[in-house]
């Protein structure tokens, strides 16, 4: 029987845009979609799932030891379900690229990875030299695929379904190899960076953890995700869950506003799917331009208390 699970991302209060973007790449495998949602008092989450599109049934798992996105809990939950599926998906974020290897070993199939379109059930292709080309992957027909879905290459599934949702209690118990510390985000209450429409980043030519504020700020004021160069991360300006690029985040923002990048290919891969790229760098030859919608030649400490003071 085909039938695709989609595992549900969530900070615990809304479900992550990324659960749509599979839900779109599941509807491309043609099969019938349920979602399952672990965590605690997920209740809210289960009923928004339930109203994507193209969804047949929600699972709602609620456990105490399934409350943080801990891997090695949800990997033994989703296992415990598994059964059925021909196809299990989930986004390649930070969770679902520490979740979906753990499914896969324990399931005994190799997991397929950044599905950016879907040829047919057992045909895919995804990027890879950092985007430059694009591979065909053929999973075995006779196994289950476990697969990530490249989010920056999907649309968001739209809302309006009434599938059923199903509580179910835990299968498994709390790993006793892993526990939950604490989380520590940096971004305070900014958009998620993989999820924000717009996007703020900068580059070495902060020259400053303290110069960086300016990017905070102008994201604040724009209401979007701040993001960097690895170039930025590595000279400790700013956290490294903020890189964007090849070996950081993937994005796909309607803006990405780039300040002081200079456009290596690592980076770009990392917003080649975004909407409109604004791009400020003092180099007017920089590679950045090339690849930007709008390009200004200037100097950001000049551009960037201009445009604070525009929109205050
Ligand atoms: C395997 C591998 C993986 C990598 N992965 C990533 C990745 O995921 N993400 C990533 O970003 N990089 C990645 N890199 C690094 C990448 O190659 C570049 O080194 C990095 O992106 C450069 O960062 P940058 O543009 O901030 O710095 P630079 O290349 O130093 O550019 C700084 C830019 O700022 C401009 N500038 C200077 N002063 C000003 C000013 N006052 N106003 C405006 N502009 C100014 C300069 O003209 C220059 O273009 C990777 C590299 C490797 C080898």
């Amino acid at each position: 029987m085909s039938k695709t699970l989609i595992i549900a991302e969530h900070d615990g209060q809304t479900l992550n845009p990324s659960t749509l973007k599979c839900v779109s790449c599941a509807t491309a495998l043609g099969h019938d979609i349920d979602i399952v949602v672990m965590g605690g008092a997920i209740g809210e989450i289960a009923a928004e799932a339930a109203t994507i599109n193209g969804v047949s049934g929600v699972i709602a798992i609620d456990a105490g030891h399934l409350a943080q996105p801990v891997a090695a809990n949800h990997a033994a939950e989703v296992v415990a379900i598994a059964d059925g599926y021909s196809h299990i998906l989930g986004p390649s974020t930070t969770y679902g690229r520490d979740l979906m290897p753990r499914i896969a070993a324990l399931l005994g199939v190799n997991q397929v990875s950044d599905i950016s379109a879907v040829e047919d059930a057992w045909h895919f292709k995804r990027p890879i030299y950092a985007g430059n080309a694009i591979v065909d992957v053929h999973a075995p027909e006779n196994a289950i695929v476990v697969a990530t879905v490249r989010v920056a290459s999907w649309q968001a599934a739209g809302s309006g379904g009434s599938a059923a949702v199903e509580n179910r209690p835990a299968s498994a118990t709390a790993s006793a190899d892993t526990r939950y510390i604490k989380l520590e985000a940096g971004g305070g209450e900014r958009p998620d960076l993989q999820a924000a429409a717009r996007v703020v980043s900068g580059g070495r030519a902060l020259g400053s953890k303290e110069n960086f504020k300016l990017i905070y700020e102008l994201a604040d004021l724009m209401g979007a995700g701040a993001g960097a160069s690895r170039a930025a991360v590595d000279a400790g300006y700013c956290p490294n869950d903020m890189q964007v690029g090849q070996t950081g985040k993937i994005i796909s923002p309607d803006l990405y506003m780039a300040f002081g990048i200079s456009g290596a290919i690592q980076h770009i891969t990392g917003i080649k799917d975004a909407g409109t790229i604004v791009a400020v760098n003092k180099d007017a030859d920089a590679p950045i331009f090339e690849v930007a919608d709008i390009g200004l030649a200037a100097d950001l400490f000049h551009v960037i208390p201009e445009l604070k003071k525009l929109l205050s």
